[in-house]
């Protein structure tokens, strides 16, 4: 078999086969619909009231407080789409930061067409976000703030229990969400203590089927449905719900908390081992910080002088995989928000690149990446230059 080593987890993640096993058990036994009232609605109802249960049991909270969704993005939709049509009384005015996802960054522009203010706020060189800049920009008529727990393009930790604190001390009936996406399954999240109120997760990027997401709801959190119909999840989303895919979440996750501790300590070792071999080579940046002050699975490197497009198909002919920017908004292509709120050089824009590790990296995996960019740099450089 040809080589194949998978650096892109950030864009998604290869299941647990535990996790296709159990798919594959309810796909083809346990497919009932858990609205029927019959026993094979029941067996697929009490999939979902385990998986609330598990999740239930990670973020500290009741399993009332969880709900599923189709993706991480229809989260982010239902949070802040369906907290701003719930409050507008209370107010019209959002903030959110420069460097989210388009999934948050996309849903607060259709909130300015429908007539709410939106805040941007900047970030400093890191991509980190100051709790005292959000506690300034909170006002009497905002009714919620976005920041992401994890940066998915630099791996930037945001201060999220610090910001949840400075968002109440100001007005305490300020929502605040947190798009975990890029942090559940690899840090400890517990919402309550960190005030936040709504938290945003997805399934395919920890190691379960693309098509599933859950978004945590506080109690007594004002949110309004975006998708009408049956009435399932309380109303709050209606849909048959992807039993398969929940189940099958639920399993991934448990199976990423029992081992977090040690996880995180091989996946910063792992991040470390492969930057100290990287940036032996002339003219290779490490876009924010490093250590555990920076998410365990994501390196953004610049390569001066290489753009990053030639190198990803060149690393590609080696059988790695890796990202220019961000995959989810490389459809549309534009110069990456998150590069740009940290004032990156103009010239490295185009000469960056994601490495995305997961708990299936193995440290062999990143010796032979690091021996690829030696051998393609110094190439790639000359041929540029030409
Ligand atoms: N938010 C962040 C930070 C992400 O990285 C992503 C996907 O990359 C999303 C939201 C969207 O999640 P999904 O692909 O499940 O819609």
């Amino acid at each position: 078999m040809e080589k194949e080593v998978y650096l892109d987890n950030s864009a998604t993640t290869k299941c647990f086969p535990e996790a296709a096993e159990l798919m594959n058990r309810i796909y083809l036994t346990d497919y009932g619909n858990p609205s029927s009232m019959h026993h094979k609605g029941v067996v697929a109802e009490n999939y979902i009231r385990g998986a609330k249960q598990t999740f239930a049991d990670i973020l500290k909270c009741s399993p009332r407080n969880i709900y599923f969704t189709s993706c991480g993005t229809e989260s982010d939709n239902l949070a802040l789409i369906g907290a701003a049509r719930a409050n507008h009384r209370a107010g019209k005015h959002l903030i959110t930061t420069k460097i989210e996802h388009p999934a948050i960054l996309e849903t607060m522009k259709f909130l300015q067409s429908e007539g709410y203010e939106v805040t941007y706020l900047d970030v400093d060189e890191n991509g980190r976000v100051d709790p005292a800049a959000v506690y300034d920009a909170v006002r009497d008529d905002t009714i919620l703030v976005s920041v992401m727990h994890t940066n998915n393009e630099i791996g930037a930790l945001e201060p999220v229990a610090q910001i949840g604190e400075a968002v109440k001390r100001k007005n305490p009936g300020t929502l605040f969400h947190v798009d975990a996406v890029q942090g559940f399954g690899k840090a400890l999240i517990h919402p309550k203590k960190m005030h936040i109120d709504l938290l945003s997760a997805s399934g395919h990027k920890i190691h379960s089927p693309k098509g599933v997401g859950l978004l945590y709801i506080g109690d007594g959190v004002k949110i309004q449905n975006i998708i009408y119909g049956g009435g399932q999840q309380n109303g709050m989303r209606s849909g048959t719900e992807n039993v398969a895919g929940i189940a099958a979440m639920a399993l991934s996750a448990k199976k990423l908390y029992d081992q977090l501790d040690e996880d995180r300590e091989r996946l910063y070792s792992l991040k470390q081992f492969f930057i100290e071999k990287v940036t032996k080579l002339d003219g290779v940046h490490v876009n924010g910080l490093q250590g555990t002050d920076s998410a365990p699975h994501v390196i953004s490197l610049s390569f001066e002088g290489v753009r990053a497009e030639v190198l990803l198909h060149a690393l590609e002919e080696k059988g790695i995989y890796v990202s220019a920017g961000s995959a989810c908004a490389s459809n549309h292509p534009h110069i990456s928000d998150t590069l740009l709120a940290i004032h990156t050089k103009e010239e490295l824009l185009d000469s960056t690149l994601r490495f995305s590790t997961s708990v299936l990296t193995t440290k062999e995996e990143l010796q032979y990446t690091s021996d690829a960019l030696q051998e393609l740099i110094p190439f790639l450089r000359k041929y540029t230059r030409q």
